[in-house]
């Protein structure tokens, strides 16, 4: 009998779908070892990964050393033992016949050859030996330490199919592990719009996140059902519970297939003729793929730091122009959005040195880094200008927060620009230049900046979290992460309104374009493009074809008169909830199908 039977945690849906299978924990990296292959030619750097531990760790050794010993503390002299364990020829060299012999990672070997030492200082007879064990143990995870933060970039990856638990996840931990056996994956902390839910979704796997004591009641081989749609994870169902989850998921399947066979290529159109489009949010260049089998029209944010994170050095110039022009080739007649580099906040990059900072969201992020680092901002520039005369490239610069650095930014572009046409390069003189709007200040002033670009794109994931002054990866303050507030509903008026009385169009890339109920709000309250993860984006087209322009600017009019996110939301679930179920009626999905958001709130 398992410890404990239909035990139900209730979190926060971050990538819908259900998985059914064993947990697999992922405790804090300081704690886990994993057993990595390495190839014959990667015996030499292992071994100097150890060398360098072993530096490192007597380099510690000794600071803390002088350290105590300046405030005249006796235990100084405790770590002279610990100094002459670093020069334990015999240690050393178990370590090192082992790793040639199993060929098998330094941390995985060096951590096994230590257990057996502390097993057998444990079981000495002589007091004072057997007193050592502390002081083996404890050099030995400093050793250890070391070796896991040169290792931070390594791929995890799951031995059989299972459920990843962890206490978080930082995007670039999801963005590097491999897929490969993930089922899904659920966290402690976390909320909806944390880069790392948006990773899963864009993985189409399964995700839920700040459940907030996972990783304490769930143990190794549980069995786990993940409901991603309705953010709750069940630990050891009994067998009904799992007959009807394992149904779920399969009709799930069926009708978002259903659905996209019945779309097609069919346009984003309302039933009295307003065509918008609906295109596809993408992180990794593997995922163009999906953009095409969705039937995006396009895609209207490509976040390019994944091309930047979980590798030692930056991408070249041509790294990058080949990724963009692969891209713009393979989308080629519709547009992609390239959104440059985006640092900073949830996302960083090992090899520049990034300074920590009390908060990150709001520091040196985004344009502001590339802004200060011309040097690494211009070659991205260079990239997708090249990749612009293969396709429809439009350019992108995220976290806009005042004119100036627009203007900045539009400089050094015109300096790449001149530069490129002086070498002769080939690139679309035309190019589209947008900025994002999620910065409250952006889209107060976006009568101002719409005289200085192309287009918008409004991303809500940030324009909600600065706005609100709520972190958005903060599973605390995550009920309070409402895109139906009524200071958002009228930024995006604002911004809808400023962009189109200066003549141009305005999208959205935030999650918000993909909740379906808010799909008919936004519609209705004018916006040009709606771009989500491929996924989502059937069932977006889906709704707009399914609905007038009419009926959805009598939604957004009606939204916008309440008083409260709360009276928003019982207004939509009232109203939609209906307007859905006529929708669906000729298919085999159900609100849950379409809709979680709404089923949630019945
Ligand atoms: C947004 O903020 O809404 C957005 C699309 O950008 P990101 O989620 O990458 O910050
Ligand atoms: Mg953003």
């Amino acid at each position: 009998m398992k410890t404990q039977q239909n035990r139900v945690l209730e979190g926060i849906p971050a990538s819908p779908g259900i998985a059914i299978g064993p947990a697999y924990l992922y405790g804090r990296p300081e704690f886990v070892i994993y057993r990595r292959k390495i190839r014959e030619e990667d015996i030499p750097k292992e071994l100097a990964r150890f060398e360098e531990a072993l530096i490192k760790t007597r380099k510690e050794i000794m600071e803390l050393q002088k350290s105590l010993a300046k405030k005249g503390a006796s235990s100084a002299k405790i770590f002279e033992a610990h100094l002459l364990l670093l020069e334990d020829r015999m240690l050393i060299e178990e370590v090192i016949n082992e790793l040639k012999k199993k060929k098998l990672c330094v941390e995985y070997i060096f951590s096994q050859v230590l257990k057996k030492y502390i097993n057998a200082f444990s079981q000495m007879e002589d007091d004072y030996i057997r007193e050592r064990t502390a002081d083996i143990s404890d050099v030995g995870k400093r050793i250890l330490k070391h070796l896991l933060e040169q290792d931070k970039g390594h791929v995890l990856e799951l031995p059989e199919p299972s459920i990843l638990v962890a206490h978080d996840l930082s995007p670039s931990d999801t963005a590097t592990m491999s897929k490969e056996n993930l089922l899904a994956f659920i966290t402690d902390i976390g909320g909806k719009t944390s880069h790392t839910a948006i990773i899963a979704k864009s993985l189409e796997i399964p995700a839920v996140v700040g459940l907030g004591i996972a990783t304490r009641v769930i143990k190794p081989g549980d069995l786990l059902i993940v409901d991603g749609d309705e953010g709750k994870v069940i630990i050891n169902p009994d067998s009904k519970t799992l007959q009807r989850y394992q149904k779920e998921k399969d009709k799930t399947l069926v009708s978002v297939r259903q659905l996209e066979s019945m779309l097609g290529d069919l346009p984003a159109e309302t039933l009295d003729g307003r065509r918008v489009t609906v295109s596809a949010n993408m992180e990794f260049p593997s995922e163009v793929e999906s953009v095409i089998s969705h039937h995006a029209e396009g895609v209207g944010l490509f976040r390019t730091e994944f091309l930047y994170m979980g590798r030692q050095d930056l991408p070249s110039e041509e790294e990058q122009f080949e990724v963009y022009r692969h891209i713009a080739e393979r989308l080629k007649p519709n547009p992609v959005i390239i959104r440059t580099l985006d640092i900073g906040g949830d996302k960083f990059l090992s090899q520049i040195d990034m300074p920590q900072e009390m908060h990150s969201f709001l520091g040196w992020r985004a344009i502001r880094f590339c802004l200060a680092r011309p040097d690494i901002f211009k070659v991205q520039l260079r990239a997708i200008l090249r990749a612009s005369a293969y396709g429809n490239v439009k350019l992108m610069f995220p976290m806009i927060s005042c004119i100036e650095e627009l203007h900045s930014a539009k400089k050094i572009l015109a300096e790449v620009k001149r530069e490129l046409s002086r070498k002769k390069i080939d690139y679309d003189k035309d190019i589209e230049i947008g900025a994002m709007i999620e910065v409250p200040s952006a889209a107060v002033t976006s009568d101002l900046l719409a005289k200085e670009v192309d287009f918008f794109s409004i991303g809500t994931n940030d324009l909600v979290q600065y706005t609100l002054a709520v972190d958005r990866a903060n599973e605390k303050v995550a009920y309070l992460y409402r895109p139906t507030h009524l200071a958002i509903l009228r930024l995006i008026k604002l911004t809808i309104d400023n962009a189109h009385a200066n003549g141009i169009w305005v999208g959205m890339c935030g999650e918000m374009a993909g909740e379906l109920p808010l799909v008919v709000l936004l519609l209705g309250l004018g916006l040009d493009e709606f771009s989500a993860p491929p996924i989502s984006v059937p069932k977006i087209k889906y709704v707009i074809r399914n609905v007038t322009y009419e009926e959805a600017k009598k939604v957004a009019e009606e939204a916008l008169s309440k008083g409260s996110a709360d009276e928003v939301e019982e207004y939509l679930t009232s109203t939609l909830d209906g307007l859905l179920n006529r929708c669906l009626k000729d298919t085999v999905c159900e609100l849950r199908d379409v809709s979680p958001w709404l089923k949630k709130r019945k």
